[in-house]
């Protein structure tokens, strides 16, 4: 009996051990390890799903591209490591500006997307609008970081990746015509 009640005890012990290193081998998977925000990878698994909810029960969503100004200058200004700090204090300003219904992920370096559910076009206007200042005011390292945001909203006949280039080409206008801004 004694034998049996080790073995068992072992046993629950390896699995809870598997499922933890499960949990960690998830997170590594869907997460960005600089910032812990959802990765582009989870970004294109989740995205179409809340494009298609949304078209479904023709609920609002909107999409933002939030790209920070001449972060190059950064790295070369300060260094790579300043940089890096830089990067997760701003995504951590992303972060706090959303519902937990909504999804944040880092696209790439220095480029972030916001998916907000139950948002039309204007809310998402004064979101971006609320978010670009509060980058700016936010001065990690002491530094002025500016950003420029596109922002588009879901249309019959969408799909993720035309929602997706609509808000990637409003980042672009922003960027041509004086960056810190919003363009829808
Ligand atoms: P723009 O206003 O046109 O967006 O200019 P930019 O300098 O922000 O854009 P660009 O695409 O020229 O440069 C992006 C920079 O972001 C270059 C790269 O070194 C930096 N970067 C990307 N990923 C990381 C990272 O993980 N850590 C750090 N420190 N820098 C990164
Ligand atoms: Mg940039
Ligand atoms: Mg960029």
């Amino acid at each position: 009996l004694l034998v049996r009640a080790s073995n068992l005890i072992k046993g629950h012990r390896q699995n809870q051990q598997l499922k933890q290193h499960q949990q960690q081998l998830m997170k590594l998977a869907l997460t960005d390890h600089l910032t812990g925000l959802y990765n582009r990878h989870s970004l294109y698994d989740l995205g179409p799903k809340y494009v298609s909810n949304a078209l479904r029960h023709e609920t609002g969503l909107s999409l933002l591209v939030i790209d920070l100004d001449h972060f190059k200058k950064i790295n070369d200004t300060r260094g790579h490591s300043v940089g890096d700090i830089v990067l997760k204090e701003i995504a951590e300003v992303i972060q706090h500006a959303c519902r937990t219904e909504d999804i944040v992920a880092r696209f790439g370096g220095e480029e972030f997307i916001m998916l907000l559910s139950n948002c039309d076009l204007d809310n998402a206007i004064s979101k971006a609008e609320k978010l670009r200042e509060s980058i700016e005011i936010s001065k990690p390292e002491g530094l002025t970081v500016t950003t420029s945001i596109g922002v588009s909203q879901l249309l019959p006949g969408d799909d993720f990746d035309t929602l997706f280039d609509r808000a990637d080409k409003a980042v672009y206008e922003a960027k041509e015509t004086g960056r810190n801004k919003v363009v829808a």
